[in-house]
């Protein structure tokens, strides 16, 4: 789960992790107030949505007096902001931070990431702050440096001194690094995060060491025991028919194809969209119903997919293990009556229950396409959309 730049620094800011001072806004009047109660020379009106590059699409503005916040104020709410992170049609700026300006000297990166290789964390450092850690990494990998994290000990203030030295921080601030580092590594393991991203972590011209962007992901297997890191969830910033997906317990991702995919088990899945790529289509999302899935289930899944107006065709592909091929049909018979079926529909399926399955399926008088295999289904279904 994502979070806002504004409610990140509220969490790292218990940690004791420096943040600037700031205050969320909703409306430019709340904009307006906040700089005012701020009372900084300076103050910067940042769009809150949950994507970065934020600063180079304009969502964030400096502002030399409380007229100039107001102006940038309404200029950004409402606006639509596209960035490299947000796609094409952007995301509309319904909030706002209001924080103080920073005298910022030179800006630096710090990541925390789970290195699935090792299975540790690790941290990432580099000098080459504000810009895109992916480019530094393409063009100048070497200035990117890691310490891996051993899950006994936590990280150690020596590792976290060594990253400082290796990223040039001012030698009369690398304890105030270091401290940084520590105090956001505790709150990424303490918070149960995914990633937690600093991105520029700066020095300032009164040699502090602070945050200036914060960007935390939560592992979302393990929210039931973070209730107030839930609460931090903005509905409005996430995929409708992900949302929609989560209320059946469904694992469901939106994609950018067109060829709707229902499949059981996340690795049939995965194979089902590599099987569609491979033929020269796009998947236009994952979508994993389960092993014990019911009928009721079958129908919201495939409704979901029906409702996304970019999917031209769909490919059922199943084996039932667990899962039963009629209880499959039968999910698939009930969403069509309910909504229609507009868009050919190739269907696949092997295991329990398959004949009664397939017969009832033949019996819906649906127009349904019959595969004997996966690859041909994945072939049928691309030359169909
Ligand atoms: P994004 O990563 O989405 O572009 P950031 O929060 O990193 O957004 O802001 C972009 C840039 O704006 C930063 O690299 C920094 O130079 C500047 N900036 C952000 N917040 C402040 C602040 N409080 N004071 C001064 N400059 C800031
Ligand atoms: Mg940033």
């Amino acid at each position: 789960m994502n979070i806002h730049e504004y409610q990140g620094k509220q969490v790292l800011k218990q940690y004791g992790v420096a943040v600037p001072e700031g205050k969320v806004a909703f409306t430019v009047e709340e904009a307006v107030e906040a700089a005012q109660s701020l009372g900084s020379a300076v103050c910067v009106v940042k769009a809150q949505i949950h994507a970065g590059g934020r600063g180079k699409a304009g969502g964030v503005k400096v502002a030399k007096s409380v007229d100039e916040v107001r102006a940038y104020a309404q200029e950004l709410l409402g606006k639509v902001l596209v960035t490299h992170q947000t796609g094409p049609e952007g995301k509309e700026i319904k909030r706002l931070l209001i924080e103080e300006g920073c005298d910022i000297q030179k800006e630096y990166y710090i990541g925390v990431v789970i290195d699935r290789a090792t299975g540790k964390v690790v941290i990432m450092a580099s000098e080459e702050g504000g810009t895109e850690i992916e480019e530094v990494a393409e063009k100048t990998p070497e200035k990117i440096f890691r310490e891996a994290v051993d899950p006994a000990v936590g990280l150690q203030a020596f590792q976290a001194r060594k990253l400082a030295y290796a990223i040039n921080i001012p030698t009369k601030l690398v304890n105030k690094a270091a401290q940084f580092m520590l105090s956001l590594y505790k709150a990424f393991v303490e918070k149960d995060c995914s990633i937690a991203e600093i991105n520029p972590l700066v020095v300032t011209g009164d040699g502090q060491v602070m945050a200036l962007d914060a960007k935390l992901n939560f592992d979302s297997n393990a929210l039931f025991r973070h209730p107030e890191i839930l609460e931090l969830r903005d509905l409005e910033e996430e995929d409708e028919k992900e949302i929609e997906a989560s209320k059946f317990d469904l694992s469901y991702i939106a994609l950018d194809g067109n060829i709707g995919c229902m499949v059981n088990g996340a690795g049939l899945a995965m194979a089902t969209m590599d099987i569609i790529k491979y033929y020269g289509g796009e998947p236009a999302n994952f979508l994993d119903v389960g092993g014990g899935a019911t009928t009721e289930k079958v129908t919201e899944a495939f409704k979901i997919i029906l409702s996304d107006p970019n999917v031209k065709g769909i490919f059922i592909n199943i084996f039932g293990g667990i899962m039963r091929c009629d209880v499959i049909a039968n999910g698939v018979v009930e969403a069509a009556k309910q909504i229609g079926l507009d868009r050919p529909l190739v269907v696949r399926l092997e295991g329990t229950n398959v004949d009664l399955g397939k017969q009832i399926l033949a019996e819906s008088g649906l127009n349904i396409v019959a595969a004997d295999s996966m690859a041909d289904g994945a072939q049928k279904i691309v030359a169909l959309v």
